[in-house]
């Protein structure tokens, strides 16, 4: 060993006691360790993706004004580290967010997000769970202890939902993907994850909980507070708080009010008139099955040329209970009608739940949403048939029709009952 490298030895041995022995003040001294809790907060949207926008504010800054504002309070906790996704206003793909929790060792993921409803009528907080067996127990738990404080505060608790795909994918036990991307993209990750709506932007209602500071403070406080109870965080020289418990569960409210959990079932649906004109009225009859009356259905088409998709809904005056039923619906206007392409069919009934049916591999596949316990299950027994083509505009309707027709094969799946769990 010649010199130079002698020196250099000694400098790495001494530099590695070094280490050693203040590695441990260093830790201590952050209150950050390896074997801490690692909560990974995900501030929803950023970059070009605003989110929602109401009242001047858009959905990305809350979303990460409230994840700081979150970190900071648990930071006030032993033995837990807080990780956020973004810092800054950027655009992160669902998979990156999982990805960042990931390389931090993150135990959990919790995607901060403020909802909006298309009838701006909804308020209230809500959470959505991954669908994913392995932990499915621990998120119900906390999302519980969540909607909790929630309820605690004043906001309304819109429920605990856990949503499969409307596409086709499988984990490899067979089971559904989730439908949202970062809850996906986590659970492959191996990291339990939950998107948190903490309110409504576009509700009135709600308006007091993010257009104020004080507002934003009870929610922050209330997700702290839920997260540390849940993992029995203790502040120095305090003990743990208690965890609140929800004490309304369901899908929505409404199904708990009326005890009913099953997603309506789409039997068929045939279009049977179309004047063919731009705007135009189409006459469809449908077959239904549900128990509490479907309120709306819509029919989402896409254009093969470029891409595009528009969306109509069926005209229903009224909630339709099981049977066969005639109903219209208007086009909207500036349309290439003979270039679209029937995609996908969503249901939803009266207490919120919904069935989805999805064009993919060229066939209708139905699939049902779950019930709060992640009781979901396949719904699909759509046959979307034409029967008749009586009294439709020739003009460039045949093409939608032929496509129509083609989307009659689905693919019979085994059909799950749905579990309802005390409430
Ligand atoms: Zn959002």
């Amino acid at each position: 060993m010649n010199n130079k490298k002698r020196i250099l030895s000694v400098y790495i041995i001494l530099w590695i006691t070094v280490l050693s022995v203040f590695n441990p003040i260093y830790v201590q001294a952050t209150g950050v360790s390896g074997d801490d809790l690692v909560i990974a907060l995900d501030p929803g949207h950023g970059g070009e993706e605003d989110g929602a926008n109401y009242y001047g504010i858009q959905e990305k800054d809350l979303n990460l004004k409230l994840a700081k504002m979150v970190q900071k309070k648990l930071l006030e906790y032993q033995g837990v580290n807080v990780i956020l996704t973004r810092e800054v206003d950027e655009d992160v793909t669902l998979w990156e967010r999982a990805n960042r929790a990931s390389k931090e060792g993150a135990d959990i993921l919790l995607s901060m997000h403020f909802n909006a409803s298309v009838s701006h009528k909804s308020n209230g907080a809500s959470v959505y769970i991954s669908t994913g067996e392995f932990y499915k127990e621990k998120l119900m738990q906390l999302g519980d202890n969540l909607l909790g404080e929630f309820e605690f505060i004043g906001l309304s608790n819109a429920g605990m939902f856990a949503r499969v795909t409307q596409m086709n994918g499988r984990r490899s036990d067979g089971s559904f993907d989730d439908y949202y991307g970062v809850l996906r993209h986590s659970y492959n990750h191996g990291i339990p994850a939950m998107i948190i709506e903490h309110c409504y932007m576009d509700s009135e209602v709600d308006k007091d909980y993010f257009n104020a500071d004080e507002g934003l403070e009870l929610l922050a406080q209330a997700d702290a507070n839920a997260i540390a109870a849940y993992y029995g965080l203790c502040k120095p020289n305090e003990v743990a708080q208690e965890a609140k418990h929800a004490t309304v569960f369901g899908a929505t409210t409404k199904a708990i009010e009326r005890n009913y959990y099953e997603a309506p079932r789409l039997k068929s649906i045939f279009l049977k008139e179309y004047d063919g004109k731009t705007p135009g009225m189409a006459t469809y009859e449908v077959e239904i099955e549900d128990g509490v009356g479907v309120s709306t259905i819509y029919l989402v088409y896409k254009n093969v040329v470029d891409g595009s998709t528009f969306t109509i809904y069926l005209n229903l005056e009224k909630s339709l209970h099981s049977g066969v039923h005639e109903v219209i619906a208007y086009f909207p206007s500036n349309l290439s009608i003979g270039e679209c392409d029937l995609s996908y069919v969503g249901v939803y009934n009266e207490v919120g739940l919904d069935a989805g049916y999805n064009r993919y591999g060229g066939q209708m596949i139905g699939y049902g949403m779950c019930d709060w316990l992640n009781s979901f299950y396949y719904n699909g027994e759509a046959d979307l048939n034409i029967m008749e083509k009586t009294n439709i505009s020739p003009i460039k309707t045949d093409y939608i029709i032929d496509n129509i027709r083609k989307q009659m094969v689905y693919k019979r799946m085994p059909f799950v009952q749905p579990k309802v769990f005390g409430r």
